[in-house]
């Protein structure tokens, strides 16, 4: 019999390397597994996070290529609005680096890492999880107590667990070019029902001449036409640039799921732990990884690897970022539900001082929910164009019942 395992996590990229990191770190045996040859790689992804998002990752500086201090929004119509301060708001980083730079830390924590090792299956097999792979052309399986599937958009883990939902994905494209004409710190973003519908489309500038142009499209539009027509449509940006270094990518908007089963917890893009309004997942992923983590300690204590023991995961990680994740899924549906006449008037409207303001005061990419609110609450002729019914309205009034409560205490 192969050797058995505490914990078997699937994929090393952030997500994974850090559930793998905090299991190790208790004294677990764990063993992480990348299908691919080198972590990192291939690249799917634009890297832009917040501080607070390196923190929890417990990464520094090193990884961070550029400072974003502001956005430039482009309407339908030629609109620009412009949102700009002193403040840092995001930081562009060399993703390549913080998976490598946390598959590292896995492993000085203890965990062991198998490149080239792929997830194929997995059995329950008396009250372990047998977990199938393949390396090198050949078959091999290992025995562990619990099984972490953190391998992504497309995660095989959650197959094979009966949950994934291959709904409200966000066919994603992102590629690296030249463009002296995007400011040194401020990100791009194009929204344009007819250039990236349902979604948007971005440019992030790496402080050196370089941007991140990226898009996604919701409605079978392929990514690469919506690129193509974003680079015609603005020579102004991206006159003479080369699209270089392509990267794709389904990103897997959050939606209920169940992430969790006998002997396994998803986390990360495989658990959908991914903001519905911008599509970033690696801040709700690691904050998922934590989640997950803690569950799998007392678990691997307890011996208790029952389904209604690892469901504590799910519940504290809802009661962490349940109710933002909610409310980003109806600001989505709300987004992607307006015409381009629609997103031209908002767009107007926003552009007023006072809203600006608002913007500079409450803008927080981890947390778009609570700007939305102010917002409404500061116009409320923004509520028109709230032209869909509320999937989650819980999520709202039990924000609006803090907001109260907090101003009373102060
Ligand atoms: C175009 C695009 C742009 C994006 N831009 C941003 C952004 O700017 N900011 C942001 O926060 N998020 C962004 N995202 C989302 C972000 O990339 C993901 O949310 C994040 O990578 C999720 O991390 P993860 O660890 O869950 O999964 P991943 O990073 O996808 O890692 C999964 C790992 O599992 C491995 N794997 C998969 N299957 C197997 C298998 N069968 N066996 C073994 N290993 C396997 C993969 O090789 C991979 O290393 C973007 C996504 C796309 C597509």
């Amino acid at each position: 019999m192969k050797r058995c395992y505490d914990t078997v996590v699937v994929g090393a990229g952030p997500a994974g390397s850090a559930v793998a990191r905090d299991i190790a770190s208790q004294g677990f045996r764990v063993l992480l597994l990348e299908e691919h040859d080198a972590v990192g790689r291939p690249l799917h992804c634009s890297g832009l996070v917040t501080a607070r998002t390196l923190e929890l990752a417990g990464v520094g500086d090193g990884v961070v290529r550029n400072e974003i201090r502001g956005a430039v929004i482009h309407s339908p119509g030629g609109r620009e609005l412009s949102i700009g301060g002193d403040r840092v708001y995001a930081l562009a980083i060399d993703r390549v680096r913080l998976d490598e730079t946390m598959a590292v830390q896995a492993q000085e924590a203890g965990a062991e890492l198998l490149l080239g090792a792929r997830f194929l299956a997995l059995e329950h097999e008396n009250g372990l999880v047998r977990v199938h792979a393949e390396r090198g052309g050949r078959r091999t399986s290992f025995l562990a107590k619990l099984l972490v599937g953190a391998d992504g958009a497309l995660s095989r883990v959650a197959k094979q667990l009966g949950v994934h939902r291959p709904d409200g994905m966000v066919l994603g494209l992102v590629a690296e070019m030249r463009a002296p004409g995007v400011a040194k710190d401020q990100v791009v973003a194009f929204v344009d029902q007819s250039l990236a519908p349902g979604w948007f489309a971005w440019a992030i500038p790496l402080g050196d001449g370089r941007v991140r142009v990226g898009t996604g499209t919701t409605n079978g539009v392929k990514p690469i036409d919506s690129l193509r027509c974003l680079h015609s449509r603005f020579p102004e940006y991206f006159r003479n640039g080369e699209l270089r270094g392509f990267a794709a990518g389904g990103i897997p908007l959050w939606a209920p799921t169940r992430p969790y089963g006998e002997n396994v917890l998803l986390v990360g893009d495989a658990a959908r732990q991914v903001k519905p309004t911008s599509g970033g997942g690696i801040y709700t992923g690691l904050v998922g990884a934590g989640h997950a983590a803690e569950t799998a300690v007392e678990a691997l204590k307890r011996e208790d690897f029952s389904r209604a023991f690892l469901s504590r995961y799910h519940k504290a990680f809802m009661a962490d970022l349940g109710d933002e994740l909610k409310r980003g899924a109806d600001l989505h549906r709300l987004f992607a539900s307006l015409d381009n006449r629609q997103l031209e008037r908002l767009l107007a409207r926003l552009g007023g001082d006072r809203l600006r303001k608002l913007i500079l005061t409450h803008g927080d990419i981890d947390f778009p929910s609570r700007l939305f609110y102010e917002l409404v609450r500061a116009a409320p002729a923004l509520a028109t164009f709230i032209c869909t019914r509320l999937r989650f309205p819980g999520a709202w009034l039990r924000w609006r019942r803090g907001r109260r409560r907090a101003g009373r205490g102060s």
